[in-house]
C-alpha cells in the first residue's frame, strides 16, 4: 500500500534541527557530556504549591468526565483576574476568554476560524514555526515579515506591499519575541492598532514569555493599548510562566467576536483540557506570584553568567531583558549552520541555528537558558578553548 499525503503535509518546511538532533544523539551515544541550550524548555520543576492542588484535584469524580471545550468558569474568571491584576485590563470570562491546550493549540486552530484558501497571514521571520503551519493547513499564504537586528526586531508594517495588505486578514507577532528576546517599545502597539484598523487585520498577539522578564523590565499586553480589543487578541501560556510546559494549559482572551470564533472552531475539534490541570492553574494564577520572582532571579543569575562569559571570549552577546534566550551573532567567517555544528562536535554544546526559524535569522545563533548557572559556567570554558 502506498498512502499518500496531503498537500498540505507535504508542503511542510524541513525540520532545520533533524540533523542537529542526530548529531546530539551521536555525540551522547558517544559518552560526550553534552550541555543542552538547544530547547526552550524550561529544566525548572513545576512549582510544589500546583502539584499539590494537582494531586488533589484528580481525585475529584466530577473532573472525570468530560470537560467543556471553552474551560471551566472558574478557570476563565482566574485568567481573567490575572490579567486585570497584571496588566490592568478588563476581560469578560463569559464571552472573551477561552482555554486553551497550551497555547500552541490555540495558536494552531484559530485560522480555521478565519483563513479562506488563498487568505494572506502575516508572519514575523525568524519566529515560532506555527503561526506559518497553521495557515498552510487552511490553505492560506504567508507573508514574511522580516525581524532584523536594523529594525529592532519589529516588523516594518510601512513595509508590507499594497495587494498583499488587501488579502492579509491576520496579522502575528509576539513580545518578548521567541527567538530574538525582542521587547515591544510604547510606541508600537499603538501604531499596530491603528494598522489594523486601516487595514481590517485581525491582530494575533503571542504573550508566551509576558512573565519571563528581567532587570525591573515589565512586559505590557497587547490589549492594554486603547482600542486594541477592537481589533485583536491576545494568547497566554502557564508554559513558561510557571514551568508547566508539560501540562498543556493557557488561554486566550480579547476581542469579544474573535474569541467566539475560536470557541466555535475549537469545540469541533478538542474537548477541552483535564479539569484538574484547570484547576491546579487556577492554583498558579490566584497564587501570589512569588513563584515568578524566584524563577526570574535564576534566569537572571545564568543569563549573567553566560552572557559576560560570552563577551569575555570575544562574542557580540547582547543581555536580554526578557525571554530565556540568548540571541547572539555568529563570530565572523561561520554561517549559523557551520557554528553551530562546530559547538557541537568541538565542546559537546547544543545550541540553536537562527536560520533554523527563518531566513533573516542567518548569522545568528539562540541559546536558552536552561541549564544551571554552573553548567553556564562549563559551556562558556569549554567555548573558550575552541575559539
Ligand atoms: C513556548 C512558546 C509558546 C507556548 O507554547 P505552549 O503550547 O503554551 O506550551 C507559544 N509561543 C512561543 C513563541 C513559544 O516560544
Amino acid at each position: 500500500m502506498n498512502f499518500q499525503k496531503t498537500q498540505r503535509l507535504q508542503k511542510l518546511p524541513p525540520y532545520l534541527f533533524v540533523e542537529l538532533d542526530r548529531k546530539k544523539a551521536e555525540a551522547i551515544s558517544c559518552g560526550v557530556d553534552v550541555i543542552d541550550l538547544g530547547i526552550g524548555d524550561p529544566d525548572l520543576p513545576t512549582p510544589k504549591f500546583i502539584v499539590d492542588r494537582m494531586v488533589q484535584a484528580v481525585q475529584n469524580p466530577a473532573y472525570h468526565r468530560y470537560p467543556s471545550s471553552e474551560g471551566m468558569l472558574s478557570f476563565r474568571e482566574a485568567a481573567a483576574k490575572w490579567c486585570k491584576k497584571r496588566f490592568g485590563i478588563s476581560v469578560d470570562p463569559a464571552t472573551e476568554v477561552v482555554a486553551s491546550i497550551g497555547s500552541k493549540e490555540a495558536i494552531a486552530h484559530l485560522p480555521l476560524a478565519f483563513i479562506e484558501q488563498g487568505d494572506v497571514v502575516l508572519v514575523p521571520t525568524p519566529g515560532y514555526p506555527v503561526y506559518h503551519i497553521g495557515t498552510l493547513f487552511c490553505g492560506g499564504e504567508t507573508y514574511y515579515m522580516p525581524l532584523t537586528a536594523e529594525n529592532d526586531f519589529l516588523p516594518d508594517l510601512d513595509a508590507i506591499p499594497a495587494d498583499v495588505l488587501k488579502r492579509a486578514r491576520i496579522m502575528w507577532l509576539n513580545y518578548p519575541n521567541n527567538p530574538t528576546a525582542a521587547t515591544a517599545p510604547d510606541w508600537f502597539f499603538p501604531k499596530v492598532v491603528e494598522f489594523a484598523r486601516e487595514h481590517d487585520i485581525i491582530i494575533c498577539h503571542d504573550a508566551a514569555y509576558s512573565e519571563m522578564t528581567y532587570d525591573n523590565y515589565r512586559a505590557p499586553s497587547f490589549l492594554e493599548t486603547p482600542g486594541a480589543m477592537d481589533v485583536g487578541i491576545e494568547f497566554h501560556s502557564l508554559s513558561k510562566s510557571y514551568n508547566m510546559t508539560g501540562w498543556r494549559i493557557g488561554f486566550t482572551v480579547g476581542n469579544s467576536q474573535v474569541i467566539a470564533a475560536l470557541k466555535q472552531a475549537k469545540s469541533n475539534v478538542d474537548s477541552g483540557q483535564f479539569e484538574a490541570v484547570q484547576e491546579a492553574a487556577i492554583a498558579a494564577l490566584e497564587s501570589d506570584q512569588s513563584c515568578i520572582a524566584e524563577m526570574q532571579k535564576i534566569y537572571t543569575e545564568r543569563r549573567d553568567t553566560l552572557v559576560n562569559g560570552l563577551r569575555e571570549i570575544g562574542l557580540d552577546a547582547p543581555s536580554p531583558s526578557a525571554t530565556f534566550y540568548v540571541w547572539c551573532p555568529v563570530p565572523a567567517g561561520y554561517t549559523s549552520a557551520q557554528f553551530c555544528a562546530k559547538v557541537l562536535e568541538e565542546a559537546g554544546i547544543v545550541t540553536t541555528p537562527g536560520n533554523g526559524f527563518g531566513e533573516p535569522g542567518e548569522g545568528y545563533f539562540r541559546m536558552a537558558l536552561t541549564v544551571s548557572a554552573e553548567r553556564m559556567k562549563e559551556a562558556v570554558e569549554r567555548m573558550r578553548k575552541i575559539l
